[in-house]
């Protein structure tokens, strides 16, 4: 990282110059890198005060691995590992700081100075990535807080919804057991009043999640055409696929077969959309792409009671436009109560 740049003594001294004492200890040790940034006395001292809350230890380790240290420590929450990887490099530009102030200035080297502005620079970074959290005035209690604090949940009610009148609306999720691995896919077509015109789950052989989906679309678009839809809503829980679906970005060659064949169809009804919707308003769909994986031929199901026990329950429930409550962690931090 740092060496081999930095115009310490310790390389200066190649090019002739006597070693010198440092600028930064009372009874001064060499200036070297590691003397400076990590085993000197002042150095150490100031690695010691940060560390000492984090269960960090300091001792006896080249400035590399201790940084490294700081890096890999198991951290609890987005501002927590913030801190944790802002801080050693906090610590080195800092001690570098009052080096070469102490030696080229001749202003006393400093170590509670030293650490207020380690302290400080940290203090600066987290209210601008992280304004609701409240900032206590020293390190401790700083570093104390950040590590209890966490993420504010957004709950957002999801519900799928019925299609407009007119129009009829298809579910479809693809399932890979790993991907790539075993594909099956699952959909549902339902009408304006939400009633099943049909379902399927289907086993797709070996291949990629995104195949599975565009191959369970052209399954699906095929039957609305022959059950005489003409307006179609398509369903989908990933953004990626509704872009390639409507064009917005080009497909990857895997699927660009499909693609094309699904541009056929959708040439042949009326109008057609593709909607992102959340994986809680496409639960019968999921259910069914599951299901595919437990048989060894696609299965067709023209009314409910057909349906397998668990996605008849999920098309019941949005028959009722029941609401589900999607719980996710956000970026933004709450103190702990
Ligand atoms: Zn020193």
């Amino acid at each position: 990282m740092l060496r081999g740049k930095l115009p310490i003594n310790e390389k200066t001294a190649r090019f002739g110059s006597e070693p010198v004492a440092c600028s930064c200890c009372i009874s001064p040790g060499w200036d070297t890198i590691e003397h400076t940034f990590n085993n000197g006395y002042f150095a150490s001292y100031v690695w010691k005060y940060f560390a000492a809350t984090t269960g960090i230890s300091t001792d006896h380790t080249p400035l590399i691995y201790l940084i490294r240290r700081w890096w890999s420590t198991k951290y609890k929450n987005e501002a927590h590992k913030l801190i944790l990887q802002a801080t050693p490099i906090f610590i080195c530009w800092n001690l570098w700081k009052n080096r070469c102030a102490s030696k080229y200035e001749g202003i006393q080297s400093n170590a509670s100075k030293v650490m207020y502005v380690i302290y400080k620079d940290n203090y600066k970074l987290m209210t601008t990535v992280f304004p609701h959290i409240k900032c206590p005035s020293n390190w401790k209690d700083l570093i104390m807080l950040v590590e209890r604090c966490d993420h504010e949940i957004k709950v957002t009610m999801v519900l799928w919804k019925k299609p407009p009148d007119q129009w009829s609306k298809l579910n479809i999720d693809g399932s890979a057991l790993s991907n790539p691995g075993k594909i099956g896919a699952g959909g549902i077509l339902r009408d304006h009043k939400g009633q099943m015109t049909l379902a399927f789950a289907t086993p797709l052989g070996e291949d990629t999640n995104n195949q599975a989906e565009m191959e369970a679309t052209i399954f699906g678009m095929t039957w609305s055409l022959q059950v005489g839809y003409r307006n179609v809503i398509r369903e989908v829980d990933s953004q990626l696929l509704v872009d390639w679906i409507m064009l917005k970005t080009k497909p990857p060659w895997s699927i660009s077969k499909q693609a094309q064949q699904l541009q056929e169809l959708i040439r042949q009804i009326n109008n057609f959309k593709c909607k992102h919707i959340y994986r809680e308003a496409n639960f019968a769909a999921d259910s069914l792409s599951k299901h595919s994986h437990t048989i060894t031929s696609p299965q067709i199901y023209f009314n409910e009671q057909q349906l397998p026990k668990e996605a008849r329950t999920y098309h019941q429930l949005d028959m009722l436009e029941m609401a589900n409550f999607r719980r996710r962690k956000i970026k933004r931090m709450k103190e702990p109560p």
